[in-house]
């Protein structure tokens, strides 16, 4: 799983990023605001971000409430700050941040909030069996899907009927648009890859069926 460190002391980012990596954690390391903006927009969305405060291009807070205001609303975020002044950490939940540690803590503590965190965001917002949808994410089963755009879009497109058949070209023009110069192949070749990711999540169930020469439907 990646995670995105922004923190522009060199010590403690090479601290927090060895802690990390030795978990297992893909860590990715940006020191300024500007570089840590243009990654998040550039994607893919990393599955948590742990933010400094004080940047020397700006606040961390402020990349904060940009986050919690556009499509990366759910990223988890845990920020580090200096000064461990109650004012700093109310603001910086008020803000959208799922954590707040003070510095210094010590790696260990910080490597214990990263797994919570990650537990808990990837927690179904109900649990239920099946398919559960909120927003852009989607659980099976309790465990969060990581789809691609256009896996989410076909996803989406057959849960709002299911067990109905959608032809390969009805699904083309509603998740690549009328504009598409995509064949048949592309939606056959993100089904497969579609089945593969709900079959890791739960192995018993492959909900999608091929009607051969019709297209496909959904049996939740
Ligand atoms: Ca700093």
């Amino acid at each position: 799983m990646s995670i995105l460190l922004l923190e522009d002391d060199p010590a403690i980012a090479d601290t927090v990023a060895f802690a990390l990596r030795r978990e297992g954690f893909a860590v990715e390391h940006r020191a300024w605001l500007a570089e840590a903006r243009e990654r998040l927009r550039a994607g893919p969305a990393p599955a948590l971000l742990i933010l400094d405060i004080g940047l020397p291009d700006g606040h961390g807070l402020d990349l904060c409430r940009e986050l919690r205001a556009g499509p990366l609303k759910h990223l988890p975020v845990i920020v580090l700050s200096a000064r461990s002044e109650e004012m700093d950490r109310v603001l910086g939940l008020e803000l959208g941040a799922d954590d707040y540690l003070a510095k210094p803590f010590s790696p260990r503590e910080l490597v214990a909030r990263v797994r919570a965190l990650l537990r808990r965001a990837q927690a179904s917002p109900a649990p239920s069996a099946g398919f559960v949808v909120d927003g852009a994410r989607v659980w099976l089963d309790g465990t969060l899907l990581n789809l691609t755009k256009l896996e989410l879009g076909l996803l989406l497109k057959l849960l709002a009927a299911p067990q109905r058949i959608h032809a390969r070209d009805a699904l083309l023009d509603a998740v690549w648009g009328s504009s598409a110069d995509s064949g048949d192949r592309t939606v056959d070749t993100h089904i497969k890859t579609l089945r593969a990711k709900l079959r890791d999540a739960a192995p018993a169930r492959d909900p999608i069926k091929t009607h051969r020469g019709l297209g496909y439907s959904l049996e939740p």
